[in-house]
């Protein structure tokens, strides 16, 4: 038996439609006598016409390739005459908390998504820790959302508050999800919800209120910069850190630890003087 999910499928033929660029998808729905796909029930679609917008826009956004290499598209099992493919045909079809989605306002779009993967690539955050921290299938910005609404509840709690909200995965968005609006709704959501505020600790909050409350202080700000650069030529004299104090040392135990830079303000400064 040979198992696939598909990308799309659809309605109007009931076809199944399987982008790929290896080919190993082609070998599973080929050659094992049963073929069984597994799909979500958003990515039903429903005319061949928007399988013509949507099939570009995917593979330009996933791959910058007008289609891809292999497009299977498979509308039942082998026919009498038919030399390869299976004799059985299966398709699952999964809602899995997908039907409460489509009846959130907000969170509905982002059952749009055709996981190109693009807003994973220009994802700050995504880049500095990496698809495994998001803990399941879904990562990066649209990770955030869908983790959130197929886990159990309060999946993502951690991820959405690490979100920048810089807006890049939207500007690349070939379905133009509004990612930051959805992530800022489910902090709110987080925020009015008693369980979670109940288990905001001191080590999440103090942290966050020491920023707001010297990001507002330019002077304090950099002389704190400056305190910590410090502390980087005793600790890290080579700017590589090699492990954090108390509950920040879990950091440093996968990934490099960020070293702290020149402010970028006194950078731009002395750019503009090397200029004149
Ligand atoms: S949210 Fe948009 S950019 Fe991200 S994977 Fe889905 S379609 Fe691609």
């Amino acid at each position: 038996m040979g198992i696939t999910g598909g990308n799309m499928i659809i309605a109007e033929t009931g076809t199944l439609a399987l982008f790929e660029n290896e080919g190993n998808i082609r070998m599973s729905t080929s050659l094992p006598r049963v073929h069984v796909a597994l799909i979500g029930i958003e990515k039903v679609i429903e005319t061949w016409d928007d399988f013509g917008v949507l099939m570009p826009l995917l593979s330009r956004s996933a791959a910058g390739q007008k289609m891809p290499t292999y497009l299977s598209l498979i509308t039942g099992p082998k026919r009498s005459g038919e030399r390869d493919g299976p004799e059985a045909f299966h398709l699952i079809l999964l809602d899995n908390g997908r039907s409460a989605v489509l009846g959130d306002t907000v969170l509905r779009e982002s059952l749009f998504c055709l996981r190109c993967g693009a807003c994973l690539n220009v994802c700050p955050v995504y880049k500095r820790i990496g698809g495994h921290s998001y803990g399941w299938v879904y990562s990066g910005p649209i990770g955030i959302l869908l983790d959130s609404e197929l886990l159990p509840a309060g999946s993502a709690r951690d991820l959405a508050f690490a979100c920048t909200l810089c807006g890049a995965c939207a500007e690349v968005c070939p379905v133009m999800i509004e990612h930051p609006k959805m992530i800022l709704d489910f902090r709110r959501r987080l925020a009015e919800d008693p369980s979670w505020n109940g288990r905001e600790t001191l080590s999440r909050t103090f942290p966050m209120r020491l920023h707001s409350w010297l990001a507002v202080r330019p002077a304090l700000f950099r002389f704190a910069g400056f305190v910590a650069r410090c502390l980087q030529a005793v600790a890290a004299p080579s700017g590589e850190w090699r492990w954090l104090p108390g509950t920040l040392a879990a950091w440093g135990t996968r990934r490099k630890i960020p070293r702290f830079m020149r402010p970028f303000s006194s950078r731009w400064k002395s750019l503009k003087l090397n200029k004149r």
